[in-house]
């Protein structure tokens, strides 16, 4: 059977209101059976199938549904679960959540970015103990269901090599050869259930890849495509280029091979250099996956019919998995209708693919006409001369040294200062009032009063416990980006766009549509109530530009580097207010610096020359004596080092405290010689670290900085602690900071 015309990678699996995460959580909570689990994930999953069956998608995939994460599915699938879990004789599933979630007794696999998404998987763990084998339970479960639907679909499953790619233990890479005995084991009981076409996502080939792990590649699909008992292979890529592992896969008897011709458009030239495809279907994500907005269907059918005429059989897909885009645009009743009009989500993407596979048969008559030009209301004139006026100056503050000194002079700080990284518990009672403020049973006018309140009791309990530099403790923001998105021009917020950021967790990411501006000052009144309340300096709380980017979805009529610096822009002016209702200690918080780093090296330093610039606009238009911190939530910079230095902050905190401070060396190497606040506490475990602890981890910290330059504080916000912890915590913090200034 031939692949169809029409197919997406992935769908959501969510739900069209978070019905998953829901159900998910209540059996976490005890409150449903895992009966009642399973029956809702089963409706989900065929209502899934039916959509995409009525949309008239040709070639539908199962196996997408996943109750936390598709390669957790996929490690279970090969039968690489972990003896610490697999020992703790739980069920299936409760092994599995354990696996994603830690039980007392056993932390849970680590949890990290997929590629450069916003979701994160699981990473699988090999070690010498890993047995591979053969265990498609859920796949073949999954096609079954569909079936009974009258639905023939197409399992997904991570591929073989890109599995052990993520996989974190001894080599796991070396372990290629018995995985791919096992996936051919499935592959077989697959083809013995009648499965016509499978998908193996090979996504870790778009990153730089040796020629060894390519050749690994071409070895592996030789091997699975030579086998006699298997369904037709598609190896599905996405997130970029191919580079060499393209032809390499093309060298192979597979029949179908995706490419993203979206976020890799020279995948084209790099097809068309190829030569002959042997017969093989050529998936072409020309839709894409990854944002949300509709496809300019006239260019993308250009592109179709090139691919077309290199190929015997050409498919049009997404460009990746719609997994990380919201379900349905049709839901939102909000949104400025010229905006709606531009907006494709997961199922309006399915349509598009539709629409472009007939294309691609019939003719392009029948696709809609292109969108007009975008209302001249979402332009900012001003925003845009000044955006063409600026010059390298705007970029640069005073000299360091000039600046310490004036800040020193101004804050008359100690050395091994304290502070924290910005938020202070979210209590029920601020969750209570957000929700009252939406229903309305609390009037803004409330609301503030009780933020207010809520500040005033944050600075108190600083001051009591000795904190040099405070903070307001941001009660007033659900969301560090989505805060500054309701009060900013050129964003909109969906009502249920929801996407899947890890296991249950979902978010709303803000869509930025056109040119960004402040209306008004954003955070001002509020930072200005709270140092009003003390005589220590309370430190203003932004969230950076890249980090605003990273966490919406982003225009794509300009270059990123534009919208990131029109937001910079936004940021200035909010710094330059601050500066003037009389904060002296700036924060603005980059954690997403590093994550959307572009996959390939060749691309990194273009990014982070922007991504640096942006940073700097923002903080820049300060004075010296005004004192400007960032914080970034890792401490695996690898190659970003240098962007830390580049980024001229006066102070920049960091996560340490599981990484036992190696970080200062590396910064140490490469001369960064500004104030550094290494996390002295774990904020992500509930665990109240001793004084002695703390005190341990500065004296290494001093060993590497001189204490003039080293701050104390933990390692991330509080917000998910309770205030128990943290009031304990924060006083061995000071403490500690005290015995080594006093030894
Ligand atoms: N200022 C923020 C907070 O403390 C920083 C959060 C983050 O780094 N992700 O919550
Ligand atoms: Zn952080």
């Amino acid at each position: 059977m031939s692949f169809g015309q029409s197919t997406v990678l992935g769908y959501p699996r969510i739900g069209p209101n978070r019905e998953l995460k829901k159900a998910v959580e209540a059996y976490w909570a005890g409150r449903v059976s895992s009966e009642e689990l399973e029956t809702t994930a089963k409706t989900l999953r065929a209502e899934v199938w039916q959509t995409l069956r009525d949309a008239r998608l040709d070639a539908i995939p199962s196996n997408t549904f996943s109750y936390y994460d598709q390669v957790l599915d996929t490690a279970v699938a090969v039968g690489a679960i972990p003896d610490r879990f697999e020992r703790l004789g739980l069920s299936d599933l409760d092994t599995y959540f354990a696996m994603a979630r830690g039980v007392d007794e056993e932390p849970a696999l680590e949890l990290t970015k997929w590629f450069d998404t916003n979701y994160h998987y699981l990473v699988p763990e090999i070690d010498e103990e890993t047995i591979f084998r053969a265990r498609p339970e859920k796949a073949l479960r999954e096609y079954a269901e569909a079936a009974a639907l009258g639905i023939t679909t197409r399992p997904v499953l991570v591929g073989p090599a890109t599995f052990l790619l993520l996989a974190k233990g001894v080599s796991p890479f070396d372990r290629l050869g018995e995985l791919t005995d096992a996936y051919g084991e499935i592959l077989g009981l697959l083809a013995d259930a009648g499965v016509e076409w499978v998908q193996l996502d090979e996504p870790a080939y778009v990153t730089d890849r040796t020629a060894g792990e390519i050749d690994a590649l071409r070895a592996v699909y030789h091997r699975l495509a030579g086998l006699e008992r298997r369904p037709k292979i598609f190896v599905a890529t996405y997130f970029g280029e191919l580079g060499d592992a393209l032809p390499a896969l093309l060298d192979t008897p597979i029949e179908a091979l995706g490419l993203d011709l979206v976020a890799g458009p020279g995948n084209l030239a790099r097809l068309t250099a190829a030569g002959p495809l042997g017969g093989k279907t050529i998936v072409a994500g020309l839709v894409d996956g990854h944002n949300i907005w509709r496809t300019d269907l006239r260019a993308a059918a250009t592109t179709g019919a090139t691919v077309a005429g290199l190929a015997d059989h050409v498919a049009v897909s997404t460009s990746c998995s719609l997994l990380h885009v919201p379900v349905d645009l049709s839901v939102e009743k909000n949104l400025d209708p010229d905006l709606y009009a531009r907006l494709a989500f997961a199922r309006q993407k399915v349509d598009e693919v539709v629409l472009l596979g007939k294309a691609l048969r019939d003719g392009t008559a029948s696709l809609p006409a292109p969108l007009p030009p975008t209302p001249a209301s979402w332009r900012n004139t001003s925003v845009r001369d000044r955006l063409a006026a600026l010059t390298p100056a705007d970029r640069q503050r005073g000299s360091y040294d000039e600046r310490a000194a004036a800040q020193q002079q101004r804050l008359g700080l100690p050395d091994l200062a304290t502070t924290t990284i910005g938020s202070f518990p979210q209590t029920a009672e601020l969750r209570k009032a957000r929700a009252e403020l939406r229903t309305g049973t609390l009037d803004e006018a409330g609301y503030a009063a009780r933020m207010r309140n809520e500040v005033e009791q944050v600075i108190r309990l600083q001051e009591r416990l000795g904190l040099d530099v405070l903070v307001h403790g941001e009660p007033e923001r659900n969301d560090m980006v989505q805060y500054f998105g309701d009060q900013l021009d050129g964003f909109a917020t969906t009502h249920l766009g929801w996407v899947q950021s890890y296991g249950s967790r979902c978010v709303r990411p803000p869509i930025i549509y056109g040119d960004v501006a402040r209306k008004a000052p954003m955070t001002v009144e509020m930072s200005a109530y709270a140092q009003s309340l003390t005589a220590k300096p309370v430190k203003g709380m932004l969230t950076g530009p890249v980090t605003i980017l990273a966490w919406s979805f982003v225009r794509n009529d300009q270059p990123r580097a534009d919208t990131a610096d029109q937001v910079a822009l936004a940021l200035r002016n909010e710094t330059v207010d601050l500066e003037a209702a009389g904060i002296k200690v700036i924060q603005v918080d980059e954690p997403a610096l590093r994550e959307t780093l572009p996959l390939r090296k060749a691309d990194q330093k273009a990014y982070l020359d922007w991504a640096v610039g942006s940073f700097r606009l923002a903080t820049s238009g300060v004075a010296d004596d005004t004192q400007v911190h960032t914080h970034l939530c890792y401490s695996e910079f690898g190659e970003v080092i240098t962007a830390i230095d580049a980024l001229d902050a006066d102070v920049t905190s960091i996560e340490a405290s599981r990484s036992k401070m190696e970080v200062l060396d590396d910064l140490a190497a490469i001369g960064y010689s500004r104030g550094v606040g290494p996390g002295v506490w774990d904020i992500h475990s509930p665990r109240v670290p001793s004084q002695d602890e703390v005190v341990d981890a500065v004296r290494r910290a001093v060993s590497a900085v001189p204490a003039r330059r080293l701050w104390v504080n933990p390692d991330c916000g509080l917000k998910t602690r309770g205030y128990a912890e943290v009031e304990a915590s924060l006083k061995h913090l000071v403490a500690a900071a005290a015995e080594v200034r006093g030894s």
